[in-house]
């Protein structure tokens, strides 16, 4: 296959450290990948929109330097821009609301307008830049999960008149031509020509498509877009975004299906996507496996055998206990479910909705066998090491929804006191993650992760003046026997004198 590459993820909250990035893409070309992925979005200084350049971003210089180098080595740094679908970074960045599509709410997605002049304009700024700063022969556009096409005025009048696949398939066909007039070569995600078809014939032919397909095997999906003439880089993932710390088997089953299906199909090559290390996940934790998968692709090397390689016997151990022991001991973080436990914990930024969810199982024996198995794990290694965090995380998480249990116990039997302290005492547990959330971000991490961990706190400190509240109502004159439920004490939705709590049921 002439690509075995992988995809780091930089759009979502990284901020790659010059020497790090350096030393990751050393070690990619050591594992035998010959391409990794730079996926932007607006995590990159772009000349055209300043604006949209936070803190971190990666510099056009970095890339000029490190571009040079490692072209010289035969490994090639492809950019992954986003051009119509997930604009959001940009969107919400004072300066680019005027790019948005429609308002999208409850979207992952922010589409810009692929009909408004001005925002074409924009996609073409950022290819510019782009094509400036990195010297591979591809440009990656984007174009996937573009959820809001048609929906704005004048798109809405354009899709009654040739469809939403007209749509797509002009805003790309024209851009891509634009590539191919620069002598670079234009590539696409292929989600949306695989759902909108009618679009393919308007891109050229000389466009990569690649077909992500994260879990099933991507040989129907593949067969098509080889069939209409294009070349197909097949995209797994590692499973990190959709589980606690990573679904291993999985992945590389994943992972293995696409290199015998790209092999079959005639593909160019195989792409590892990986993607959204924040929210608790971190690269730094799972790096060997991304190393490790370049070894499987790049020289079938045996699976165990390549985590060794790249993380030590150790690693590949307690890789085997987080990422498969783990997810079997528990239906609630089992392989197909969707990271609920970090869902809860912090994404929905209530680590109380944990509590809810997860205690029948936390406070009973499959608690003990987590907490167990996160025992045995961090026993293998030694107590600086990166992947301790994702051992702590499911630690922290059983004590937390214990720790809650007990107070909402204490809360029945209006121990107040009692309850207060337990509260307290959980939140020193989730106060834990804070040394493995800091070191994550000073090496280019989530940044805003250890906030999200006080906000947690601040959850928490909300929760126990509740409490008290309802103490001292139920000690003072006119005492009332009612409270409300510990469940609606600790909600977001929580309002005094608000009987029926009607806004504060569950998280919805
Ligand atoms: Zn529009």
């Amino acid at each position: 296959m002439q690509l075995t590459a992988w995809m780091y993820d930089i759009a979502r909250e990284q901020s790659p450290r010059t020497d790090l990035l350096d030393d990751m893409l050393a070690r990619s070309a050591n594992a035998g990948y010959n391409a990794v992925g730079l996926y932007l979005e607006h995590r990159f200084q772009y000349a055209s929109a300043p604006w949209a350049a936070a803190p971190g971003s990666l510099a056009p210089s970095v890339i000029q330097s490190l571009g040079a180098k490692y072209t010289s080595r035969s490994l090639r740094v492809i950019p992954f821009l986003n051009t119509l679908g997930h604009m959001e970074g940009f969107i919400h960045s004072e300066g680019g609301q005027w790019l948005a599509e429609d308002a999208g709410i409850g979207l992952l997605s922010l589409q810009s307008c692929p009909s408004r002049p001005e925002c074409v304009d924009f996609a073409r700024g950022l290819i510019r830049d782009v094509l400036a700063a990195f010297e591979d022969e591809w440009v990656h556009l984007g174009g996937d999960e573009a959820q809001q096409l048609g929906k704005c005025p004048r798109c809405a009048e354009r899709a009654a008149g040739g469809g939403a696949s007209r749509i797509y398939g002009e805003y790309y066909g024209l851009l891509c031509r634009e590539v191919l007039a620069r002598g670079r070569r234009p590539c696409l995600w292929a989600d949306m020509l695989l759902e909108h078809t009618d679009a393919l014939k308007f891109i050229p032919r000389e466009t990569v498509l690649f077909d992500w397909q994260y879990f099933n095997r991507p040989a129907e999906s593949t067969a098509r877009l080889r069939d209409a003439g294009f070349d197909v880089v097949c995209c797994p993932s590692i499973q990190t975004y959709n589980s606690a710390w990573c679904f291993l088997d999985a992945s590389q089953r994943n992972i293995d299906e696409h290199a015998e299906d790209a092999h079959r199909l005639g593909a160019l090559g195989v792409m590892v996507t990986t993607w959204e290390f924040a929210f608790y996940t971190q690269y730094r934790t799972t790096l060997p496996l991304i190393y490790a998968a370049g070894r499987r692709l790049a020289r079938g090397d045996d699976w165990t055998a390549a985590i060794i390689a790249e993380g030590g016997a150790d690693f590949a151990a307690a890789a085997q206990i987080l990422g498969v022991a783990i997810p079997s001991a528990s239906a609630f973080l089992r392989v197909g479910s969707w990271r609920q436990l970090r869902d809860r914990l912090v994404m929905r930024r209530n680590p109380f909705y944990l509590w809810q969810d997860w205690r029948e199982e936390a406070c009973g024996p499959v608690g003990d066998r987590v907490l167990a198995l996160a025992d045995e794990a961090a026993s293998l290694l030694p107590g600086a090491h990166p992947l301790q965090f994702a051992i702590e995380l499911h630690r922290v998480a059983v004590e937390w929804v214990r720790g809650v249990q007990t107070a909402h116990e204490h809360y029945v039997r209006h121990e107040y006191a009692a309850c207060e302290r337990l509260l307290v005492s959980a939140a020193k547990a989730l106060n834990w993650l804070r040394p493995g959330l800091l070191a994550a971000r000073d090496e280019g991490g989530s940044a805003a992760d250890p906030f999200r961990l006080d906000h947690a706190l601040r959850v928490v400190r909300r929760t126990i003046e509740r409490v008290r509240a309802v103490a001292t109502r139920e000690g003072g004159a006119g005492a009332s026997r009612w409270r409300p439920a510990f469940e609606t004490l600790c909600h977001d939705g929580f309002m005094e004198n608000d009987w029926a709590a009607w806004r504060s049921h569950y998280y919805k």
